[in-house]
């Protein structure tokens, strides 16, 4: 065994993973990486399946991201926002009001996910106590969401295996269904609904909005539920009905964000300008943690005043607006530009759709999503009866292990296998990643399978 991971073994514990069967297995370290590639301490190589938690972009050592980390090290590595201002966060959040839908001016910088979206809601809240409009304190979320970690993030969230544990500890939001077709409660057949479930979001506005500050959404994917992906026009749908009825809307792109649905933010998709949006992950091209949460001159405005009127926003963290980390998005910034990421994306997604289909006739495969780069397989162990594998069986974690023997490292989210490819990735990579996926699902699910003794929790 490595001594990295005797160590590892000894003092680390890890995030979302039952510790007791992680010391019981062997597990991989990792030492290097190059382009897509993960390499382990035996020097083995793998495929970066799921751009190491959704966050790596143009791949690993990208020259010049490299680059502006080291120049950005010869000035200055760290310096406090509160009270100085530092050459690339100012930089960075002109390119980042640059390349936001319009009416986003202004960046409140933060350090991940979860403190970009804890930010957003508290400066929702505290945005209609200024406008004087005191009893505006709800805010209205989505079943199944995920919105982070913190206790606010997790107040809106809806996953009830990671957020009932909590429940005591949390304000409660006013949850709307989530709009995910597959697994409809509200209709029968999608094509013809209608859109039921924005009609009740719009019951609930009706009953609710002179309470709610604000609707939070994870724009076209609801991505840790398991990249459950909302029919075209709902979103327009959300953001019309939050005008209406004057809820702030909160776009949470940090899993959408920086090109990953096809455009740079899903936003765009339905020319949506949310009143705040959150983005982290791909921000650094997936180098340093750093997170924004932009918002409006409206909001920004309420805030202003003589500082005896306490209408500052008491908000901030150590890290905030770190300059190597501003250094890095700055260079992927720049990479999408010169490098016409975007523009590069349409046949590599067309590329995993090809893919995918063949994936979707499989007997075990329920659902196959995709937005984008952005991909969710179900498993169902009765696809025409949509009967899931019993939760024990860990069929999702089984797919990835079995994966990994093919040298391709993804994660699944219960039954849901997820690739999430980094955004450089050829289409042939692409290609052989899928034949990958597809090879392990046909050999996990053939008959006779039982688990092989994973916890559900293994991956
Ligand atoms: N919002 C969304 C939509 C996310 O997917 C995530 C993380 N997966 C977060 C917030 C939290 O981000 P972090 O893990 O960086 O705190």
């Amino acid at each position: 065994m490595h001594e990295a991971e005797l160590k590892d073994k000894q003092y680390v514990w890890h995030p979302f993973t039952q510790m007791q069967d992680w010391v019981s297995r062997p597990q991989q370290v990792i030492a290097a990486a190059k382009g897509i590639k993960l390499i382990d301490t035996d020097g083995n190589e793998f495929f970066d399946g799921v751009s190491s938690l959704w966050v790596n972009i143009h791949g690993h050592r990208k020259a010049e991201i490299d680059e502006a980390i080291i120049e950005q090290l010869g000035k200055v590595s760290h310096t406090t926002m509160l009270g100085l201002a530092n050459i690339p966060a100012s930089e960075l959040a002109e390119q980042l009001v640059g390349i936001a839908p319009p009416g986003l001016n202004k960046v409140f910088y933060s350090d991940d996910g979860s403190t970009a979206v804890e930010v957003a809601l508290k400066m929702a809240f505290q945005y209609w106590q200024h406008l004087g409009k005191p009893n505006k304190q709800k805010f209205i979320s989505l079943e199944q969401a995920y919105h982070g970690d913190t206790v606010g993030t997790v107040s809106v969230g809806g996953i009830d295996l990671f957020h009932r544990v909590f429940k005591p500890l949390l304000f409660t939001p006013v949850h709307i269904p989530a709009p995910s077709c597959y697994h409809c409660q509200l209709a029968v057949d999608p094509a013809v609904c209608g859109m039921k479930c924005a009609a009740v979001l719009e019951q609930v506005l009706v009953e609710h909005h002179e309470q709610v500050a604000g609707l939070i959404i994870e724009p076209l994917v609801q991505a840790a539920a398991g990249m459950l992906m909302s029919p075209p026009g709902y979103l327009a749908k959300v953001r019309e009905l939050t005008r209406k009825y004057d809820i702030l809307l909160i776009a949470d792109e940090v899993a959408t964000g920086f090109g990953r649905t096809g455009k740079m933010f899903a936003c765009e998709h339905e020319a949506v300008q949310p009143d705040m949006m959150t983005l982290s992950k791909g921000i650094t091209g997936g180098y340093m943690p750093l997170a924004a949460t932009l918002t409006t001159d409206e909001v920004y405005n309420a805030f202003l005043g003589d500082y005896t009127a306490k209408k500052t926003f008491y908000h901030g963290h150590s890290y905030t607006g770190n300059p190597l980390a501003c250094a890095a998005a700055l260079a992927n910034l720049k990479i999408f530009r010169e490098e016409n990421i975007i523009k590069g994306l349409s046949p590599k997604i067309a590329a995993a759709a090809d893919s995918l289909a063949e994936i979707a006739n499989l007997e075990h495969v329920g659902d196959v999503r995709q937005c984008g780069l952005i991909v969710g397989i179900e498993l169902m162990q009765d696809k025409s009866r949509k009967i899931p594998y019993p939760w024990e069986l860990a069929a999702g974690a089984g797919v990835c292990l079995q994966a990994r023997k093919y040298e391709l490292i993804i994660r699944p989210i219960g039954d849901v296998v997820i690739f999430m490819p980094p955004l450089s990735s050829t289409v042939t990579e692409i290609k052989t990643m899928l034949d990958i996926i597809k090879r392990s699902i046909n050999e996990v699910t053939a008959a006779g399978w039982s688990g092989g003794g994973l916890q559900p929790t293994d991956l």
